[in-house]
């Protein structure tokens, strides 16, 4: 990796599993220049019965890692035990989730954990859009003097399947540097993207935006990974992903700024076919609801007022009358279809 790109790179599994699995991770990765080697032993997991970390027992693994391969370790708290468990094992940072950061209890348990501590931490930011809570917790970790502070940005959660597991809302991001221009920000692509396939755009957009570095889930072999198996990569393809890796010229920025808005086009038509599905589950209930009151299915009054109506508010928001009316007709068509039971037309017939 030309080693003037990031700051700070942090890579390991998303879970230590198996002394083995940490150690043929760490394995994989030397000759990166890691700042840090990560991995989650205690795991907060949405649902019960999941796999829910090894416990403290993966500190010693980590330790291990850091005895042979040389590199500085970390993991992530989330109550004032795992700070204890942390700082009797010398770990040399730990970060604060993002099921953590959202908690004021919870952040103010760490901090006072920490305080004395010497441990470099970093903050991810809160589930949900809230550059305050963000801004926050880190104001509540300086309150206990706590002096070595960053912070990760992971996304936010979403309802709505969208192309990122977590939505990146870069405008948070962009708002937190100049909140907080004197705390280092990292990118962790692996939780924005949820994908191995969106790691490297990702990366590029964390160079392109001047992220102080990255944080990639990496593990021996991702596909038995016993969380977040779809988002890590393995160390090899790290290596091949910095490689590829080049700061864009002045010019190139402005194709940046075009795919992000391409980006936000994107997440837009996936939310329309979404709100698009919704609508003709909902044609087909009241379909079955006419059939069971015997009522006709096109009643052609309260179509042309609902056309005349819904052209009006296009028009009003600015948009063409002969797009508007064009696309309400398609809609009603379409619901007309689907409650009468009708086959969809194929391509190439008339
Ligand atoms: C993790 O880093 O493995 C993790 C649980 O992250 P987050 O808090 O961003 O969900
Ligand atoms: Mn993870």
């Amino acid at each position: 990796m030309r080693s003037d790109l990031f700051t700070s790179l942090i890579a390991g599994p998303c879970s230590a599993e198996s002394l083995n699995q940490v150690l043929a991770t760490a394995e994989g990765l030397q000759g990166l220049p890691l700042s840090y080697f990560r991995s989650g032993i205690w795991k907060p997991r949405t649902q019960p019965g999941a796999f829910e970390g090894i416990g403290d027992l993966g500190l010693s693994w980590l330790v291990e890692v850091r005895r042979r391969f040389g590199f500085p370790i970390c993991t992530e708290v989330a109550t004032a035990e795992h700070v204890r468990a942390a700082a009797s094992h010398q770990l040399d940072m730990v970060w604060i989730g993002a099921r953590s950061t959202v908690n004021p209890f919870t952040v103010q348990e760490i901090a006072e954990a920490l305080e004395g501590t010497n441990l470099p931490v970093m903050v991810k930011n809160p589930v949900n859009p809230d550059l305050k809570l963000w801004l926050g917790a880190i104001e509540r970790l300086e309150r206990h003097h706590i002096k070595v502070i960053g912070a990760i940005h992971r996304g936010f959660s979403v309802y709505q399947k969208t192309k990122y597991r977590n939505n990146p809302h870069w405008q948070i991001a962009i708002d937190f540097k100049q909140a907080r221009p004197d705390i280092p920000i990292i990118m962790d692509p692996s939780h924005i993207g949820g994908r191995a396939a969106l790691i490297t755009p990702l990366v590029q957009q964390a160079l392109d935006l001047h992220y102080d570095g990255i944080m990639i889930e990496t593990h021996c072999d991702p596909s038995q990974a016993l969380t977040d198996a779809k988002q890590q990569i393995t160390p090899l393809q790290l290596q091949e992903l910095l490689q590829t890796l080049e700061p864009r010229t002045p010019n190139d920025r402005a194709l940046q700024e075009l795919s992000e808005l391409r980006d936000k086009m994107s997440l837009i038509d996936e939310n329309l076919i979404e709100l698009l599905q919704e609508r003709m589950a909902l044609s087909l209930e009241i379909g079955a609801f006419k059939r069971s009151q015997n009522t006709h299915i096109l009643q052609v009054q309260r179509w042309e007022e609902t056309l005349r109506a819904n052209v009006e508010k296009g028009i009003n928001a600015g948009l063409s009358s002969e797009f508007t009316e064009l696309f309400i007709k398609m809609l009603h068509e379409e619901s007309i279809r689907i409650q009468l039971g009708l086959q969809a037309k194929q391509p190439n017939e008339n």
